[in-house]
């Protein structure tokens, strides 16, 4: 397979047994974390501390600024007014939305990250957020209605391990959309991690140097990064390499009939090579 190297970076792999004492702070990534490569794993990975720390360190304007209005301008541009928001997170995008009008519906596979993205919501503007806690896998079975658009973003489809896992993820977003919905799903750029071998695996810093990310382990099933905090805590997060033709190829495969990609939030990306890839697949 083209860029099938087995690389383990600089550091150690570590288990996340000393990022902190307390129930719900601690990772466990088990004795050998580089066997952890199941789609299940998710809601153990993040964890209260992780997620308390991050939200306080990332800032949410500085992240608006950065972001744009890309995802804002592919929904107005397509008329959409109802949004299903399936990677809710901490609620960075349901609150964006909100705050731009769209009916937003915020669904995550994860209760903390919700309850934290439900007082996100009041703190970020006083908006109620309409959480819902769904897995993917099964959307249609916890989530109701039909949407005009999905939203998967903040690199979250990565955490499918199998690709039956992944089919069926993308055949439960399809079938909430109307017949002319559109699904944007964004993922970092695997392909030049796993192809450019150790150069390009650099670290990638959010907030100035209050967190770094770096892929700690990579070969061709598992991608696994370390973030650092300015106070030296450290967190893991176990995800697939996504390479972004195959996740291109899946989407037209479950039936979306037209599927653009854009790098950085831009449509040139062709001759950079860009952090995130971000898919616009449209039903029609
Ligand atoms: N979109 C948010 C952001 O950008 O800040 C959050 C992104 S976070 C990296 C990924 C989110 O996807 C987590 O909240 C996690 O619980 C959720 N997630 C991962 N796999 C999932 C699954 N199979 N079903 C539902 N939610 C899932």
């Amino acid at each position: 397979m083209p860029g099938s190297e087995h690389v383990s970076l600089d550091k150690a792999p570590n288990n996340g047994a000393d990022e902190s004492s307390e129930d719900g702070y601690v990772q466990d990534f088990g004795s050998n974390p580089l066997e952890v490569r199941t789609t299940d794993h998710y809601t153990e990975e993040y964890v209260t501390g992780f997620v308390d720390k991050w939200d306080a360190l990332i800032d949410w304007k500085k992240r608006y600024e950065s972001e744009g209005s890309f995802f804002i301008d592919q929904l107005t541009s397509r008329g959409v007014h109802k949004v299903l928001d399936v990677a809710t997170g901490t609620g960075f995008h349901s609150v964006r939305l909100l705050e731009e009008g769209f009916e937003t519906v915020s669904a995550d596979g994860s209760p903390e990250m919700l309850a934290k993205a439900f007082a996100n919501g009041l703190e970020y503007g006083g908006h109620i957020l309409r959480v819902v806690n769904a897995d993917w896998r099964w959307l249609n079975r916890d989530v109701h209605g039909e949407y005009d658009a999905i939203v998967c973003l903040g690199n979250s489809f990565t955490h499918l391990f199998s690709e039956r896992d992944r089919r069926k993820a993308l055949a439960e977003f399809y079938a909430m959309l109307k017949h002319d919905g559109v699904l944007i799903l964004d993922q970092r750029n695997y392909d030049s991690i796993l192809d450019d071998g150790f150069s390009s695996k650099h670290t990638y810093y959010y907030a100035g140097e209050d967190v770094s990310a770096e892929p700690e382990y990579v070969d061709d099933g598992l991608a696994r990064f370390r973030y650092e905090f300015s106070d030296g805590e450290q967190y893991h997060l176990n995800m697939y390499p996504l390479r972004k033709d195959y996740v291109r190829r899946l989407m037209r495969e479950v039936g979306f009939q037209k599927v653009e990609t854009y790098g950085d939030f831009q449509q040139t990306y062709a001759d950079d090579d860009p952090d995130f890839y971000i898919h616009v697949a449209e039903k029609h």
